[in-house]
């Protein structure tokens, strides 16, 4: 096999999503590094494939670049796989094809199953125009400016979540996005219990509260595009939104977001945001 780096899509539940060419390209390298050499050898050996695995994170991704782009340059062929889906796409991988690019190393990609596309293609939403965000920040204050950030920019936007967060960021989607935006949300794909839910955010976070079992597994979002519609009559109160933004980001950069988003004067914003800073 040709010396190179082949960054190879794996399943991202069900195992026959695995291709051909995948199979094929592991079964032929010489090594496979991997995200988690525990977690893939039990995918590797499902299919009889026993190679020599190196293991490349987040944590060590530089280190094992230089050490991989070594062996390439050697003549081995390397593959590269992450835990689940399209390495590098909210996994590591993108440090070491750069790596590779900048000593040009051949780098072959091998695609197949990814969170991001496989959710989108079933939201029913136009797809000509979209924003991936990966996931939000942890920490409320910053995932809500995330929001912001978002709803300003007017395309349709994915996400990813985990299910000890869902609630929690359908919560500040409601508040960012209005109780009535339209929202897919897709839980599990590929896997035995996949559902996918559609409709407006506030319906949504009840459905997915009525039931424990609902907030299992893994989920992708898809906020709609936000429209002029929903802009006047479902967002929160300017003010309220005001003050929520004035305790993540600077005043300067809250006036410019709240005016954009509620389609306000700067110098108004700017004086009632002037006022509540005064009284608090
Ligand atoms: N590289 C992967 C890809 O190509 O989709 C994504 C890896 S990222 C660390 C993991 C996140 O992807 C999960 O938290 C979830 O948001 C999403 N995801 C992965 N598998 C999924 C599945 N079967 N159903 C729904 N979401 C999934």
């Amino acid at each position: 096999m040709k010396a190179g780096l082949y960054l190879v899509a794996t399943p991202i539940g069900n195992r026959d999503d695995i291709s051909i060419r995948a199979l094929d390209t592991l079964k032929n390298v010489d090594m496979i590094a991997c995200e988690d050499t525990r977690h893939s050898s039990l995918l590797l050996s499902f299919f009889g494939i026993k190679k020599k695995l190196i293991s490349l994170h987040q944590h060590n991704e530089e280190d094992k670049a230089t050490y991989i782009a070594s062996l390439i340059q050697q003549g081995y062929a390397l593959a590269y796989i992450s835990d689940a889906g399209t390495p590098a796409i909210s996994d590591p991988g993108a440090l070491l094809v750069r790596h590779m690019h900048n000593l040009q190393i051949n780098v072959v990609p091998i695609p197949g199953p990814s969170a991001l596309v496989t959710a989108f293609s079933v939201s029913g939403f136009p797809t000509n125009n979209f924003l991936f965000y990966g996931f939000l920040p942890n920490a409320n204050g910053k995932c809500k400016k995330a929001l912001l950030d978002i709803y300003q920019k007017k395309v349709t936007a994915i996400i990813y979540e985990s299910p000890h967060r869902i609630i929690k960021t359908l919560e500040l989607v409601r508040q960012v996005f209005g109780e009535e935006h339209e929202i897919v949300i897709t839980r599990e794909l590929t896997k035995i219990f996949e559902t996918i839910y559609k409709g407006y955010v506030g319906n949504l976070i009840t459905e997915i509260e009525s039931k424990k079992d609902n907030q299992k597994g893994e989920f992708v979002l898809i906020l709609s595009e936000p429209n002029d519609h929903s802009e006047s009559s479902q967002l929160m109160p300017l003010k309220e939104a005001l003050e929520d933004t004035l305790n993540v980001v600077s005043l300067n950069q809250s006036v410019k977001i709240i005016a954009k988003i509620y389609n306000k004067n700067k110098k108004e914003i700017y004086n009632l945001a002037l006022e509540l800073k005064k009284n608090e």
